[in-house]
């Protein structure tokens, strides 16, 4: 516009609104004292689609995939859970998420960050409508999933568009309402790292240097992702020191690699507790490690002196691993997952910073 002052203008809201969240965490249900989060699960879903990554069974299995949640089906859905449609459809089960949700309150929890992106059904008012219902502060996440749940439109836009698109979903709101995100992320990446995802994590990079906020990445499945990504982030401007590597249990296998990365100064997440699975059908060549082991990479990290930077949850995506479905639900870690850290050596201290010192500095803007 001529002669600058409407922009100005603009620009002095737009720093007045950020000026508000500094020091702050904004949940769905608006900015809260850092000090209330507690105890936080850093990386969760409570609505979400995973039919993108739908995966035909083994043949001569197909009707398997059809078969309803029995008992006598669920070990075999357990181990083939991306391969039952119905297993994929968590945004079905709000009333059983709600109740599982008291049960993670009941339990010592405090928040979570619920990190779907656009992409795979991201519903912020059924979020505030959980929050409401059960009092856990919950912390939604801006942005886009892996490429190939962008749209056409998503894969045409500039960077500058989807910075814009990012930052007005933390300070106006998302999906065409008022809630706003609290994080930027899972930015959803693969390997090979599309172009499309290249401008998304360039965007995330931009939107986080304006806003001083959280983000978090899901990489993809090769252990250069997390350091490419990194690499992206820093080229672009973002703040590694408030940014996750999210799912690394089954992306860094080498400890010598992945002390290199834990270097680099990012937050590390071990983000899939619960999941036990003899053949990883989303990347056949992994080895899905299990809960001891995931505990056994802490130790180390803890060790390294990184227990600032760590932090840990389910990454619940699927309909099997809720408790209604004989799975471990939103409460595994503090009741199982805590004590058997406490049994491996970690202490209490260490784990204090993993569930709530940590989470509560990376949700924090600036
Ligand atoms: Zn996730």
């Amino acid at each position: 516009m001529k002669g600058g002052r409407p922009e100005n203008s603009l620009a002095k809201i737009l720093s007045l609104e950020m000026a508000s969240l500094s020091g702050k965490v904004q949940t769905v249900l608006g900015l809260v004292e850092p000090s209330q989060l507690g105890q936080t699960l850093t990386h969760e879903h409570l609505t979400m689609t995973f039919d993108c990554c739908y995966t035909p069974p083994w043949s001569g299995q197909e009707a398997l995939s059809k078969r309803s949640f029995e008992m006598k089906n669920l070990f075999w859905i357990q181990n083939n859970p991306y391969s039952h449609k119905e297993n994929l459809r968590l945004n079905q089960e709000t009333e059983a998420i709600k109740e599982e949700l008291l049960y993670y309150k009941a339990s010592g929890g405090g928040a979570l960050v619920e990190n779907t992106t656009s992409g795979i059904s991201r519903n912020v008012k059924t979020l505030k409508w959980f929050a409401e219902e059960t009092g856990v502060h919950i912390i939604s996440g801006a942005g886009f999933y892996v490429d190939g749940t962008h749209s056409p439109e998503t894969r045409a836009m500039s960077i500058e568009q989807l910075t814009e698109i990012i930052t007005n979903e933390i300070l106006h709101g998302a999906d065409g309402t008022d809630i706003k995100c609290g994080v930027i992320g899972e930015i959803g990446c693969s390997w090979p790292l599309t172009e499309s995802e290249n401008k998304v994590l360039q965007a995330t990079a931009h939107a986080q240097s304006q806003l001083g906020c959280p983000v978090i990445v899901h990489p993809g499945r090769n252990p250069n992702s997390p350091f490419q990504i990194i690499r992206i982030l820093q080229e672009a401007g973002a703040d590694v020191s408030k940014t996750v590597m999210s799912h690394l249990d089954r992306t860094i296998f080498d400890k010598k690699e992945l002390l290199e990365f834990a270097r680099l100064g990012c937050y590390l997440e071990y983000d899939l507790f619960g999941t036990v699975l003899l053949h990883y059908q989303l990347e056949p060549d992994i080895d899905m490690p299990d809960d001891n082991k995931r505990i056994k990479r802490i130790r180390l990290l803890a060790n390294e002196g990184y227990e600032d930077r760590l932090l840990i949850a389910h990454d619940i995506h699927t309909k099997h691993r809720l408790m209604k479905y004989g799975g471990h639900g939103y409460s595994h870690i503090l009741n199982n997952i805590v004590p058997k850290m406490l049994i491996r050596g970690i202490s209490k201290n260490a784990i204090g910073k993993i569930l709530v010192e940590n989470p509560k500095q990376w949700l924090t803007f600036k």
